[in-house]
């Protein structure tokens, strides 16, 4: 039976169901493309919907024994400016798509999770077992859905793995599909933008942080290493294997400075920048600990931040507007 990949018109979701398939899957996509792009999903059947929509989603969780999902509001600064929305759509029809699952027999559910469930945490790396405060209403409603889908795997049995990304980045290697948000905000295509002139300066946000060379440090992880860990979460818990909440991240911290470095490496070209404010909410290090992933999944991240960063100027140079026309 297909696995329904909610949300796979967006970006990690576009590669998750591509993983499924290399892997032998058959995916259906279920999006309401308010954020996502049909053209994401090209070669899947896509179903549009809403996660609240009951009547859609229980006509489509007859179809599968699986769900992905990634249908979720991502943005950390939109989440401190309008709540409701993330609560709403994070919180009140994540839930309506979890009991859809369940009422439907469905019991294997692989949950997109977030550092931002830990907070500011004090110790680096980030194990799993650090306490999950989170400090804006994103990661809180993400935090919810986890704790949702821990009562529900020990009162319905819901087998299920949350998976607690660190910075995804990069794009697929076919080109033909990658990162597409409006507005953006992430570092790696907000800084290979300022270079195309798709729009003006990188703003640095921030200098004087606690950190080795005084910018934010990240754990970035190509946006394939997490999606080959979902097939193989899906595949831990068809083997019958308890649920788990799992780290997905490199384990290497990189700075801001680095990435841009990083960035006018591969490009040849300088990023156009200026120094800003610290930006509030950022934690000044995130760091995973991702051995826990590793003995439970046997999963590494294989692509590190060059590969990252070609990637995802291959799909920014051109790959976007090809796949967008093909
Ligand atoms: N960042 C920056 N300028 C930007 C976007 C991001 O300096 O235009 C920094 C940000 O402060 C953080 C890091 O880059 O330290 C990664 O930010 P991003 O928004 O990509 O991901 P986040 O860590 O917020 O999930």
């Amino acid at each position: 039976m297909p696995i329904l990949v909610v949300g796979g018109a967006g970006y990690i979701g576009s590669h998750a169901a591509r993983a499924l398939r290399r892997h032998g899957y058959e995916a259906i996509v279920y999006d309401n493309l308010s954020r996502g792009h049909a053209f994401l999903a090209k070669g899947f059947e896509l179903v549009v919907g809403d996660i609240s929509d009951r009547t859609a989603l229980s006509r489509v969780m007859t179809r599968v024994n699986a769900v992905m999902h990634f249908a979720a509001h991502s943005q950390v600064g939109e989440s401190v400016q309008n709540p409701r929305i993330y609560f709403q759509n994070n919180a009140e029809a994540g839930l309506a798509l979890l009991n859809a699952a369940l009422d439907a027999g469905v019991r294997s559910f692989i949950f997109s999770s977030t550092c931002a469930v830990y907070g500011m945490p004090q110790k680096m790396p980030i194990t799993e077992d650090t306490p999950r405060q989170p400090v804006n209403p994103y990661g809180t409603s993400k935090l919810f859905f986890e704790n949702a889908l821990e009562a529900y795997d020990r009162a319905y049995g819901m087998r299920y793995m949350s998976l607690r990304y660190f910075n995804a980045a990069g794009a697929d290697e076919s080109g033909e599909i990658g990162e597409l948000h409006d507005p953006e905000t992430h570092l790696i295509p907000a800084a290979l933008k300022a270079i195309t002139g798709e729009r003006g300066e990188l703003e640095l946000f921030g200098a004087d942080y606690p950190t080795p060379d005084g910018t934010c440090v990240r754990d970035y992880i190509h946006v394939n290493d997490l999606a080959d860990a979902h097939v193989l979460a899906l595949k831990h818990i068809e083997a019958g294997n308890s649920s788990a909440a799992l780290n997905l991240g490199t384990g290497l911290g990189c700075s801001v400075k680095e990435v841009i470095a990083m960035i006018e490496e591969v490009t040849g070209s300088k990023v156009p920048r200026r120094m800003g404010p610290r930006r509030p909410g950022d934690p000044p290090a995130l760091v995973a600990d991702p051995s826990h992933a590793q003995a439970v999944l046997q999963w590494k991240a294989k692509r590190a931040l060059r590969e990252i960063v070609q990637t995802a100027w291959a799909w920014e140079q051109g790959g976007r507007q090809k796949a967008r026309q093909a």
